[in-house]
């Protein structure tokens, strides 16, 4: 009985646990790669990150045509 109630109380944390999660939102888009055209986006609380990142993917960018995909490091 008491090994029933326990567990009980235990899945009943699980809802609480998934609805802390942010929900996932449109990503802003950021910027794109000047190189090979890739767009960036992030969410509103990310974009500052997601601009340093794109300013990394920019110096060390491989080349080629990638304008069309958006890339969402954060998401
Ligand atoms: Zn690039």
């Amino acid at each position: 009985m008491l090994s029933l109630f326990g567990r009980a109380r235990h899945r009943s944390l699980m809802p609480r646990l998934l609805t802390k999660r942010v929900p996932r939102r449109r990503p802003n888009v950021i910027g794109a790669c000047a190189v090979c055209g890739i767009t960036f986006a992030a969410s509103r609380e990310r974009q500052a990150d997601a601009t340093r990142v794109l300013r990394v993917h920019e110096n060390i960018c491989p080349g080629g045509q990638r304008a069309g995909e958006v890339a969402t490091p954060f998401e």
